[in-house]
């Protein structure tokens, strides 16, 4: 029987019979890791404040029957209070689970994205930073890892340095006016997915209500879900419901 201890975050459970669930998690080092937690939704279990998503928390596992594990022992690595009680937050960190849930790599591990996932629920775990635009930082950051990274500092088309006025997730970046697609991108758009992924998170995470917000959620967005060929039901339910042009 294969035993792993590790660090892990918890990216969704579902029901399992009457009182069960299996809980998926990632953990950093042998990635997407499924665990059966019987009796999880009776009132007495012990698991049950420990399992649920978006929870950091360390694993002691035992792989039973197949690909599934059970849980020996599991604590807290981070509680996240400031997270847990915000429908804001819990939302931000939803659509980021939901797209880690989506990478299709069941068994391999990938610390950097173990590392961008805790980093991420640390941050909207952080009174100090604004958690909105914090699905769209992720997003970017994970199609980096990936290289997959969008240009955002020429025309992806033609490599005209400017005017840039748009942004198609299909080409995977900005466009000048000649090779326009994708959605509208307005000068504060275009300067705030540059500030993003040029590495001035943190500042402009300790922004509120900063103007071209909407534009860098759909933008990026689009980019994961062009990445991954499939629409993403919760991360689409968060986005602001901004006008799509140029379709
Ligand atoms: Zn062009």
């Amino acid at each position: 029987m294969r035993e792993i201890e590790d660090d892990a975050v918890v990216l969704r459970t579902y029901k399992s019979g009457e009182s069960d669930r299996v809980v998926v998690l990632w953990t950093r080092e042998f990635g997407k890791v499924r665990v059966f937690a019987k009796g999880i939704r009776k009132v007495t279990s012990k698991l049950g404040g420990t399992l649920e998503a978006l929870a950091y928390v360390r694993v002691q596992l035992v792989q039973t029957r197949g690909e599934l594990y059970v849980a020996r022992h599991v604590e807290h690595r981070e509680r996240l209070t400031t997270l847990r009680t915000s429908y804001e937050r819990i939302n931000a960190g939803y659509a980021v689970v939901e797209v880690v849930d989506a990478i299709p790599s069941d068994d391999v591990a990938d610390e950097g994205i173990f590392d961008l996932l805790t980093r991420v629920l640390l941050t909207l775990d952080d009174p100090s930073f604004d958690p909105s635009l914090v699905p769209a930082s992720f997003f970017f950051r994970l199609l980096a890892l990936d290289g997959s990274e969008p240009v955002v500092d020429q025309c992806v088309n033609c490599g005209r340095e400017g005017p840039l006025v748009s942004f198609d997730a299909q080409v995977g970046g900005t466009l000048c006016a000649s090779c326009r697609s994708g959605h509208t991108l307005s000068p504060e758009g275009l300067e705030l997915i540059r500030r993003i992924v040029g590495g001035d998170l943190a500042s402009v995470l300790r922004e509120t209500s900063l103007p071209g917000a909407g534009e860098v959620m759909m933008i990026a967005q689009d980019s994961i879900e062009a990445h991954f060929g499939r629409r993403l039901r919760v991360a689409r339910s968060t986005a602001p419901l901004t006008p799509r042009h140029d379709r």
